[in-house]
This record gives C-alpha cells, sequence and structure tokens, in this order.
C-alpha cells in the first residue's frame, strides 16, 4: 500500500513540477524535483529491507510447509506408497508443491494487494474525475481476455509436461543406476534411442507449452497497446474539450501504467489458479484413505479369503482362501514366478488385491498403519535397502536410546562393531546386509515376521543363527523360501501356485 501511496504521490508532485515549469517557478520546480528524487530513494530503501526479510520468511515457512507435505505423504497407506513411481513422485513433491505453495505465498497476496491498491487508485481517479476513473477501469476489464481465453490450454499443458517430466525422470533415474549395466550388456544403443523418443515426445509437449506462452503474451501486448492509446487518446480529447484539465490529464496519464498493471495482476489470478488446480488434481489423484490407528496384530493371525491379483492381465493368484492361525513358523514354497513374493505383498498390507481380501487378527491388512510396522509386523522384503548411511545409522533410528539389544544381535550374526559403525549399508556385501536387517527383525521381535528368502546369500553360520533365533521366537513367522534348510522347524509348508494351496506339512 505504501508503494500505491507513493505512486499516486509522485504523478501529483510531477503535475505540479510541470505546472510550475510552466509558469517559470524554477525554485518550485528544482524543491519539487528533490522531493520526488528524496521519495524515490526512501521506497528503494524500505522496500530492500522489507523484501528481504518476506523472501527470507517465505522461505522458512515454505521449508515448514514442505516437511509437513511429507508428514501428509507419508501418511499414505503402504500399498499406495509401493505403487508410486519415481518420476511421478518426484514431479508431485517438487512442482506441484511449488505450483500450489506458488498460489498461496505470492498469487494471493499479490492478488489481495492488487485489489486494494486498486481500490485506492479508483478513489484517487474520482477526485480527479469521475471520467478518468470510468475510462480508466472500464477498458482495464480488457485485460481478463488473455488470461481466460488460455485457461484451459494451461491447464491441458501443465498435466502434459508433468507426465512426460515424470517418464523422463523414471528413465534417467533408471539410467543411472544402469550405467555400468548399459555399458557391461552394450546396451547404449538402445538406450540412448530410447531416451531420444522421449525426448522428442518432450519437446513436442514442450514446444505446445511456448505456443501457449507467446499467444498469451501477444494477447497481452495487443489489449495492452489498445489500452494505452484509447486511454491516452480519451484523455488527449477530455483535456482539448476542457472537460479536465492539463495536469488532471498529466497525472492520469502518469498513473495509467500502474493501474493497468495492477489490474493485470488482479486477473492473473485466474491463470495461476487454473494451473494450481490441475497441480492439486494431480497430488491428489490417488484417494487416500486417512489412516486409523485401530488396527491391533496381538496373534498374527492370517485369513485370506478369495484373493485375486493380477498384474494388468495377467492374473496370477486367483480365488486364494488360506488360514494360517495355528503354526508358529510357516513357509511357503512354489515354482518360481508362482506369485509368492507377491502374496507376501499382500499379506503384508504393501499391495491391494483385485478382489478379496487379507485380514490379520481380523483386521484388513489394508488398514493396517504406521503404528503396526515394524513392532507388530515386519516384513523383510527378498531385496535389502541399500541405504546410504552406516548400519549404526539405523539402528539409531529404529531403537531411539536402545541399540544395545540390536547391536548384540547384529555382532551374534558376525558383523563386527567397525563394519557396522563405518561402512554404509549400500557398501555391504549381500549377506552382510541381509545380517543386518535379520537383526533388527530379531531385535523388534514382532508378532508376526514375514520374510521373504531370508537365507539369500547368507553363510552357514548366519543360516544356523537364523534357524535357533527361529525357533525360539515367541511370535509367528511366515517365510518364503527354497532353502530346505528351513524345512525341518516349518510346522507347516504350502505350496502355492496360481492361488491353489496344497498343505505339504
Ligand atoms: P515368485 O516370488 O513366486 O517367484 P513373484 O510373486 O515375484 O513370484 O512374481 C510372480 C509373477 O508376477 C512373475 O511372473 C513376475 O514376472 C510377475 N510380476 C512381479 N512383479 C511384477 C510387477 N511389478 N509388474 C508386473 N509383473 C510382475
Amino acid at each position: 500500500m505504501l508503494r500505491t501511496f507513493i505512486n499516486i504521490l509522485i504523478p501529483v508532485l510531477l503535475s505540479k513540477i510541470i505546472a510550475d515549469a510552466a509558469m517559470g517557478n524554477i525554485r518550485e520546480v528544482l524543491v519539487l524535483t528533490g522531493a520526488v528524487l528524496l521519495i524515490k530513494l526512501f521506497e528503494f530503501i524500505v522496500f530492500c529491507v522489507s523484501d528481504n526479510e518476506l523472501k527470507k520468511n517465505l522461505s522458512v515457512n515454505k521449508h515448514i510447509c514442505k516437511l509437513e507435505f511429507y508428514k501428509f505423504f507419508f501418511e499414505r497407506p503402504v500399498h499406495e506408497l509401493f505403487s508410486l513411481k519415481a518420476g511421478e513422485t518426484k514431479e508431485k513433491l517438487n512442482d506441484d508443491f511449488e505450483t500450489i505453495t506458488k498460489k498461496y505465498t505470492s498469487t494471493y497476496p499479490q492478488t489481495i494487494t492488487a485489489f486494494l491498491s486498486a481500490a485506492a487508485y479508483l478513489v484517487y481517479l474520482l477526485s480527479l474525475s469521475k471520467w478518468i476513473a470510468l475510462i480508466f477501469f472500464a477498458f482495464s476489464m480488457l485485460q481478463v481476455i488473455p488470461p481466460i481465453v488460455i485457461r484451459k490450454y494451461l491447464q491441458v499443458n501443465y498435466d502434459n509436461c508433468r507426465d512426460i517430466e515424470a517418464e523422463l525422470t523414471d528413465f534417467v533415474v533408471g539410467g543411472y543406476r544402469a550405467f555400468l549395466l548399459i555399458k557391461l550388456y552394450k546396451l547404449d544403443i538402445w538406450w540412448k534411442k530410447k531416451l531420444a523418443g522421449l525426448h522428442r515426445e518432450y519437446s513436442k509437449i514442450g514446444r505446445k507449452s511456448i505456443y501457449t506462452g507467446t499467444a498469451e503474451s501477444v494477447l497481452n501486448d495487443i489489449v495492452n497497446s489498445v489500452l494505452t492509446y484509447v486511454t491516452y487518446g480519451l484523455i488527449g480529447w477530455l483535456v482539448l474539450k476542457s472537460i479536465v484539465t492539463l495536469e488532471v490529464g498529466v497525472q492520469a496519464i502518469a498513473v495509467s501504467g500502474s493501474v493497468f498493471g495492477l489490474v493485470r495482476t488482479m486477473f492473473q489470478v485466474i491463470r495461476d489458479v487454473a494451473v494450481s488446480r490441475a497441480a492439486e488434481r494431480r497430488i491428489s489423484d490417488s484417494p487416500t484413505a486417512a489412516e486409523t490407528e485401530d488396527a491391533r496384530i496381538s496373534a498374527g493371525n492370517i485369513s485370506i479369503s478369495d484373493l485375486s491379483f493380477s498384474y494388468d492381465d495377467n492374473e496370477l493368484i486367483s480365488n486364494l482362501n488360506l488360514s494360517i492361525d495355528n503354526p508358529k513358523i510357516s513357509v511357503i514354497k512354489g515354482k518360481n514366478g508362482s506369485g509368492k513374493t507377491t502374496l507376501l505383498y499382500l499379506i503384508a498390507g504393501v499391495l491391494k488385491g483385485n478382489a478379496g481380501e487379507v485380514r490379520i487378527d481380523g483386521f484388513s491388512s489394508l488398514e493396517l498403519t504406521a503404528s503396526n510396522y515394524p513392532g507388530e509386523l515386519f516384513f523383510l522384503p527378498q531385496e535389502d535397502a541399500v541405504f546410504n548411511f552406516t548400519a549404526m545409522e539405523l539402528f539409531g533410528m529404529m531403537f531411539p536410546g536402545c541399540k544395545d539389544k540390536v547391536l548384540e544381535m547384529a555382532e551374534s550374526f558376525g558383523l563386527s562393531r567397525a563394519l557396522l559403525l563405518e561402512s554404509k549399508i549400500s557398501e555391504l556385501s549381500g549377506g552382510e546386509r541381509k545380517k543386518v536387517f535379520l537383526a533388527a527383525a530379531f531385535a523388534v521381535d514382532p508378532v508376526l515376521m514375514i520374510l521373504d528368502e531370508p537365507t539369500n546369500s547368507l553363510d552357514n553360520g548366519g543360516k544356523a543363527l537364523l534357524k535357533e533365533l527361529l525357533n525360539q521366537r515367541e511370535g509367528r513367522t511366515l517365510l518364503v523360501t527354497h532353502d530346505v534348510f528351513l524345512d525341518d522347524i516349518a510346522e507347516h509348508i504350502y505350496v502355492i501356485d496360481k492361488g491353489a494351496n496344497d498343505e505339504d506339512v
């Protein structure tokens, strides 16, 4: 508002300077010119300080918002998190988030300020002449045309751009991880061809964005030119007809740029809201069931009824019915590709079936929340997480303030304190990594432990300890393993093949 006040004050002073110059009052002209310079200097200092403060606060608050957003993100059920693709997630966490915060941190405040300033200008213009006020506000409404015409295209472009960016990120991320393999297996020609194809698609969509941007700025320029020249002409006509004085005409022309600029800002809210609506829709595309804290796993009784699951059109599990409520240790076996891993994912609530359900102690596995993992249900997938921090750091995060048990467990698997302390998990061998996560699993000692091929890469000592720990455990364990080593401790072995199960033991 201070800026508006100054923007009104300066034209008033300018018109006085012109009037004084016309009357030959040199001293007044010099004094008023000095005053204009001082006001501009004051404005510069005030805005430098306040803009800095504003930007600092904005960046701190943006960071807080982003943390909240991540919190919201991690409240999603595990099966939703599991289905997210890297590129899509990156687009949502970065670009969509930025677009939406821009609406709240800049579009809305700017629009409100523009409305208030426009009201102040209206009062000022009315004080000059009602004709001038009418001309200004009637013509500046023309500026609503470009954002309205362009609005729909902007939304479509936004969606298309984000989609192709996501695909590109997925591909490039995959590519970075696989650079070595690309070289080892001579995949570079295929990789470059695919990347070139994606880039061609990207630039096609990018071109549409450029056309939309150009169309918007051309429309804006045309509207601005019409506005400027028509207003100047009309004000000149009012002066010539002596409806307003020359002094009033000069003041009106001096503020015209600011008034039109403000009204343009007011209308730009239309395009910014259109774009941010597209971003909001993308973020909320996957409906999120609010996490409730009701599910409790106290015995680990698993009941699967009429469960079906398919990847795309390929039905992998059909009408599976299974109860695991008696044995302490059960093993699932089956041919490669028969769906064992998929079944564990469905039981752990990581995947959602197409039909039927999995219940654990009466609760749907899809209702499991952060409060159930890992204390009540510890799920150890076949592929261990390749974290970029040490096992000790992992244990510190998983067991805040009580690392002793897990350290003891890890050391009993043969992992040295130095390795746990100093080596990043990503630098460990496959077997060492498996031992780190098994140590965590047994230190948690959950009600229900689900392990997918836990003996993979384990040495004989590790396997023997695993067997002993499984035997000692009070809780229930469900394993997928090809390894016959654990068969003798299994109280039940289920063999699955497309959902049908034979109970062997
Ligand atoms: P198993 O553990 O019995 O070897 P999986 O459950 O890992 O079998 O996989 C079963 C089948 O489902 C395999 O043919 C596999 O190719 C397919 N499959 C697994 N994951 C996916 C996926 N994300 N998308 C499509 N197909 C998949």
